[in-house]
């Protein structure tokens, strides 16, 4: 790789990192693009399926709402169309900077079991298709159909295509903005949430980020990255919107004292008062937009 995939710059810094969540040690190369500002997995291994042991994708089945629950939910959604508001979970807020109604047809890329979908469909949402690689239950459930595909074999046109933490293990960025203009139907919307690298964290602790992920994220952009991209194919960007977590602190701070994600006893490394700390600050960081993920929103023109 001698350019960057998203805004074709050659001016390009190489680093390596390790592989941490599992503590496997394996380093891998990746690319910084000086121009974009996103970050490339240099060479995907051939082995990559060894970094995705199968608990990774042991995907639990989704959670059904007994029929009470599923009436408060669908009535929750209907006051909050409205303007009146109980305790609204995430995906509301996602909605609401787009401009799908209930019968539009929205994809979620990397679905797992499919929570998201069953959640939408219990507010009256009614063309959910999950896509997933490595999904073991398919078909149609209630209200939503799971589709064991690779994002690059989807033929159906959808008015939403969603990617909630999936596109950073998708090869070449340029390549999904590409299908994406095929399968989006005309005015269709992409909503992204996905890590960036304008986090302080990351520039502050390089190889240690917790969301660096090697080798699983292929491709981390910057707001840049996908700027470019959205520019290249014809998209508006219509919001950005930081949404980091504190784990981006708990966790890059495990990767320096040398601990994996996976079998360590997180409660036991860091107190409630530092949890609440690392909480606050995350929020602080999303409203600076340095924050370590963030949500975009983009309209196919
Ligand atoms: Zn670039």
């Amino acid at each position: 790789m001698n350019e960057c995939e998203v805004c074709g710059s050659k001016n390009l810094t190489s680093f390596e990192a390790m592989e941490r969540m599992y503590g496997l040690n394996d380093i891998f190369t990746y690319k910084e693009c000086e121009n974009c500002k996103g970050l490339f997995l240099s060479e995907i291994p051939e082995n990559l399926s060894k970094y995705y042991p199968e608990e990774y994708y042991s995907f639990e089945p989704y959670k059904a709402s007994s029929s009470l629950v599923e009436f408060i939910k669908k009535v929750r959604f209907e006051f909050w169309k409205r303007g009146i508001n109980f305790k609204p979970p995430n995906y509301f807020t996602w909605l609401s900077n787009l401009k799908v109604e209930q019968t539009s047809k929205i994809a979620d890329i990397g679905c797992g079991n499919g929570q998201l979908l069953a959640e939408l469909s219990y507010c009256g949402f009614k063309n959910l298709d999950g896509y997933d690689p490595f999904l073991t239950n398919t078909g149609v459930t209630k209200g939503f159909t799971l589709i064991k595909k690779d994002f690059f074999e989807i033929t159906e046109k959808y008015d939403l295509v969603m990617f909630h933490h999936s596109f950073e293990h998708i090869p070449n960025p340029e390549k999904i903005f590409n299908n994406l203009s095929t399968i989006l139907n005309p005015g269709g919307e992409v909503l992204i949430r996905v890590p960036v690298t304008d986090g302080k964290v990351w520039q502050e602790n390089r190889e240690f980020w917790f969301q660096l992920d090697a080798p699983r994220h292929l491709f981390i952009p910057n707001t840049e990255s996908i700027i470019c991209l959205a520019d290249k194919y014809s998209f508006e960007v219509i919001k950005i919107e930081f949404d980091s977590l504190e784990s981006q602190f708990w966790g890059t701070e495990l990767y320096r004292r040398g601990k994996p994600f996976v079998g360590t006893d997180i409660a036991k490394e860091f107190s409630k008062k530092e949890m609440d700390i690392f909480k606050t600050k995350a929020s602080q960081f999303n409203k600076l937009k340095i924050g370590d993920q963030a949500c975009f929103y983009l309209r196919k023109n």
